[in-house]
């Protein structure tokens, strides 16, 4: 077997599963201690409640023309799928998807450009199923640039990522006035004021009965009610949680405009939990057509263009870099009897180098 499906069989028998210190602490040493070679680099952080994040470069700088983004942390499974298979060209393993042998597959096109005319790194975190803090405390130091960003963990071989949507999760509360329910005219339900408000915002937002032409589109769902629980109290309190996910076409500023007209107009707060950021690229981008055509002329297939409604950790680089979205293929991430297709592992690797080498003589 090949040096790189070697080393995706010792990294998927490493239990890392998210929040697993020892295990995670052996997958780190283990890559540590397998790059040990002239002309890599090895940086690690390991920030205040965080797992550790790796990078590993061709050269000194953080200025990378070519950055590959992964992480080794899994979710949990049962013993036996930290035991690699391998049926009809399928690896079946947890991690397999998502995303050690694209990890793999990126460290071994990082031992290709050593000693080449092109500055690659690959930023490897550890906590990326459970708190991402590695990532998110990377992003305050602020101190890695890279002109293209490689991001296997979206997408397939058939599929490139042009697109993530931006989560924005928001509380929403308001303020009432208590009284017994049998006289609800002495006082102010801040039920009432929350669900008009949750009316009044749906109103901007597709409705979700039914599945909308296109994926690509401003969504915004209730994920929790809550106010005091009593029998016979008009609620003086009461609160909503409300996640979007955003495409272009709304801003957190638009968002916060309709918020700030709405809660004026029913009377009630609100305040943003959570704003990450969106991955908008154009498949236009001159990168991406000589990614693209590079990546169909070796699988033979047209790859197609898609959006994706979830996040990705490389949309800390959505300002700044040219983020490539697309991985291998395979099924049953997160779930039992996950599995990669040992082929588009190889393909993956193949395409990779060839990008490399194209950017090089360009
Ligand atoms: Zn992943």
């Amino acid at each position: 077997m090949s040096q790189l499906l070697d080393n995706i069989i010792e990294m998927l028998k490493i239990k890392s599963i998210s929040g697993n210190e020892n295990a995670i602490k052996q997958i780190v040493q283990w890559i540590k201690n397998n790059f040990t070679e002239n002309g890599i680099f090895i940086n690690e952080w390991n920030f205040d409640n965080a797992s550790p994040v790796l990078l590993l470069s061709n050269c000194k700088s953080y200025d990378f023309d070519v950055l590959a983004i992964g992480h080794l942390d899994v979710v949990p499974a049962q013993d036996d799928m930290f035991i690699p298979k391998i049926d009809s060209g399928k690896l079946f393993a947890r991690g397999s998807l998502d995303m050690k042998s694209s990890v793999a597959v990126c460290l071994d096109t990082l031992r290709y450009t050593i000693g080449k005319k092109i500055s690659f790194g690959v930023l490897i975190t550890t906590d990326e199923e459970t708190t991402s803090n590695g990532m998110r405390n990377l992003q305050k130091l602020n101190n890695i640039k890279a002109k293209i960003v490689l991001d296997p963990d979206a997408g397939d071989l058939y599929n490139l990522v042009e697109k993530y949507k931006h989560p924005v999760s928001v509380e929403l509360l308001a303020k009432g006035k208590n009284a017994h329910s049998s006289k609800p005219w002495q006082g102010e339900n801040a039920i009432r004021k929350v669900i008009s408000a949750i009316n009044e915002l749906e109103k901007y937002f597709p409705p979700l009965e039914q599945k909308p032409a296109s994926d690509w589109v401003d969504t915004m769902v209730v994920t929790a009610l809550n106010s005091p629980t009593t029998y016979n109290v008009v609620p003086a309190s009461a609160e909503a949680r409300l996640n979007f996910r955003l495409t272009e076409n709304t801003s957190l500023e638009k968002l916060e405009n309709i918020l700030q007209n709405i809660c004026a107009k029913t009377n009630c707060d609100y305040k943003i939990l959570l704003s990450s950021q969106g991955v908008y690229m154009n498949a236009d981008n001159l990168y991406i057509r000589q990614y693209l055509k590079i990546a169909e002329n070796i699988i033979g297939k047209k790859i197609n263009i898609t959006t994706s409604c979830g996040a990705t950790d490389s949309r800390m680089f959505a300002d700044s870099s040219v983020i490539i979205m697309h991985g291998i293929n395979g099924a049953n991430m997160h779930a039992d009897n996950e599995f990669a297709e040992i082929e588009s592992i190889l393909l993956l690797s193949k395409i990779q180098k060839f990008f490399i080498d194209e950017l090089i003589h360009l």
